[in-house]
């Protein structure tokens, strides 16, 4: 009889081990599949996806994108941007899979068209990038609360009444003309960075078409001016004369004589006139130019400013001493506060 007992309350100790067992593979399965789903979502529907998951609330969604960090304040985080290309990678440190799935990734999703998460793994360090597509070209805000990592983004036109993008000519393994000491796309870089320090100094909201180790396409820089709807675009070159000869030197501005609101050309001989001002450059004439891509896809008030020719010797000199880049960017500059002293220049605002 005891026998019976204990080979009864076996059976039903066996019984239950297999449905718990039965049970967490089902749990298992489930988890692993939702898991699978989840993977395969696109990166803004993931996000959407865990905000309902986790009922984030309205004041966290107000504060931007949201990205868990493994030791707030403490986290070794570094954010990369380039307006350009519409991109932002976060890089953050001491994070993997594992942490992604446990912290998710949320908040707003306005202005995002994709983003990617990758892990990496060198040695024992472990690195998630996160890369974030944006839909136009936004400044961003960022800030950590409760351990989170928050990031919003927001149009220029918010922040500022006016804006100019700046275009430096060639970059990266693109040089462009490189004679007697001077290799174009360092000047173009380098009086870019002037102008652009001048405009902020004045307020005026400012873009550049690249960084020192870029090279977008001609239609990307073009696109960043017609995106922004920026009031004025100004693209900085150098020049050098067909037959290598010395003789040449001066200034050439070039406009869209398509513009039919002759912004272009306005725009063209007031960049013109400071910047003779400025360096007593040799007045080489603003002249059409709208067979050129950059200027003629433009539909902004343009002017393409080659400073000088890197075939004249004594030229050369000026264009990559730091003085003259200066006076040449001041005179740019001045040209470009004289056509916002026409009034035409500036938009009406929305
Ligand atoms: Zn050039």
């Amino acid at each position: 009889m005891r026998d019976k007992k204990v080979t009864f309350l076996s059976l039903i100790l066996i019984f239950t081990c297999l449905s718990l067992s039965f049970a967490a593979f089902i749990f298992d399965n489930n988890n692993k599949s939702r898991q699978k789903k989840i993977d395969l979502m696109n990166g803004v529907d993931k996000i959407a996806y865990y905000n309902n998951l986790d009922d984030i609330s309205r004041d966290e969604m107000e504060k931007g994108l949201l990205i868990p960090l493994p030791k707030g304040e403490e986290s070794d985080y570094e954010i990369e941007y380039s307006k350009v290309y519409r991109q932002m990678k976060i890089t953050i440190s001491d994070t993997n899979k594992e942490f992604f799935n446990k912290n998710h990734i949320e908040g707003l999703t306005n202005g995002l068209t994709d983003l990617k998460t990758d892990f990496k793994k060198e040695g024992k360090k472990e690195k998630t990038i996160v890369t974030v597509s944006l839909d136009n070209i936004y400044d961003y805000k960022s800030i950590i609360e409760d351990g989170n990592l928050y990031i919003k983004y927001y149009s220029m036109w918010d922040k500022y009444d006016k804006i100019v993008v700046i275009d430096p000519g060639h970059g990266a393994d693109n040089k462009g003309i490189v004679l007697n000491d001077g290799v174009e796309a360092d000047i173009d870089f380098a009086v870019a960075s002037y102008i652009e320090k001048y405009l902020k100094d004045a307020g005026i909201g400012v873009c550049l078409t690249r960084d020192e180790n870029q090279d977008p396409s001609i239609e990307k820089r073009v696109d960043m001016a017609n995106q922004l709807n920026a009031d004025m675009f100004i693209s900085i070159h150098v020049n050098e004369s067909d037959d290598k000869s010395e003789s040449y030197n001066g200034v050439l501005v070039m406009y869209n004589e398509k513009d039919d609101t002759l912004k272009s050309k306005l725009l063209g001989d007031y960049v013109l006139k400071n910047y003779i001002k400025n360096t007593q450059a040799k007045n080489l004439q603003c002249i059409e130019g709208s067979s050129l891509k950059l200027i003629g896809d433009s539909k902004v008030p343009v002017a393409l400013v080659e400073l000088g020719f890197l075939t004249n010797k004594p030229e050369a000199q000026k264009l990559i001493s730091k003085d003259y880049q200066q006076q040449a960017a001041l005179g740019i500059f001045n040209g470009i506060l004289e056509a916002y002293n026409n009034a035409e220049f500036l938009k009406e605002k929305k």
